[in-house]
């Protein structure tokens, strides 16, 4: 089967410039997918690579240590396994709450350089999902500045997957404002995380600068995650 990679990577270009608007960074999401497909998909040029659940993550790190790949933790982020992400993500997306700002800055390796931070915000107001509210960004933000080991990059949201396109727009809409406001206060705010397989189009037309891609990608995943 021909890989879908380069398909994508013409749909992201052409969505960004029917919008006016930069190229987004395209995160292969690979949770759930064995290294062999991550590394097929490296040998293709993707970089950046996302994962949820940190123990399988590790382990695909491992098998393939030697590709240096850039690895995105994506999913909910227990404090309890804080330091292993520390050590071994590039970028955690699901930072939500001072606590964990508290423990990835403690565990950081200072031999790594900074790990790259995304704010996930519930921007739908979920009681199912994590994130924090969007009136708990400024604080959030703020703690995660003050510390040398932290580099604050942005807002990651997942939104509900509402039928009608004018409530998914509504919500990437209110993200892109609330990053807007984010990059007024500090500098170095570049990303803002937003679009899946099935609404990336929508997410880049409001201004997503990273899309995460997973089943669109690899294929509908082996298990459900
Ligand atoms: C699984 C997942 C994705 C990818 O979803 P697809 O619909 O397979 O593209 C993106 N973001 C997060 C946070 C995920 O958990």
């Amino acid at each position: 089967m021909a890989s879908p990679l380069p398909q994508i990577l013409s749909n992201l270009t052409t969505a960004a410039h029917t919008a006016g608007r930069p190229v987004p960074a395209l995160l292969a999401v690979s949770k759930t997918q064995p290294a062999q497909a991550v590394a097929a998909l490296a040998a293709q040029g993707q970089r950046a690579f996302g994962e949820n659940y940190v123990q399988e993550a590790l382990a695909k790190m491992q098998a393939l240590q030697a590709l240096d790949l850039e690895w995105h933790l994506i999913g909910h982020l227990q404090s309890n396994k804080a330091e292993s992400v520390a050590t071994h993500f590039d970028w955690v997306q699901s930072v939500d709450r001072p606590k964990l700002v508290a423990a990835l800055a403690r565990h950081r390796p200072a031999t790594r350089g900074p790990l790259n931070v995304l704010i996930q915000v519930n921007i739908d107001d979920e009681g199912s999902k994590h994130g924090c509210t969007p009136a708990q960004v400024p604080a959030l933000a703020a703690a995660v500045v003050a510390e040398p080991s932290l580099r604050l990059r942005g807002l990651m949201a997942i939104p509900a997957p509402w039928p009608e396109a004018s409530r998914r727009r509504e919500a990437f809409v209110r993200m892109r404002g609330l990053f807007d406001a984010l990059a007024a206060q500090h500098s170095g705010i570049d990303t803002l995380s937003m679009g899946m397989s099935s609404d990336y189009a929508e997410a880049i037309a409001e201004g997503a600068t990273l899309v995460r891609i997973g089943t669109a990608l690899f294929g509908a995943r082996p298990r459900p995650a």
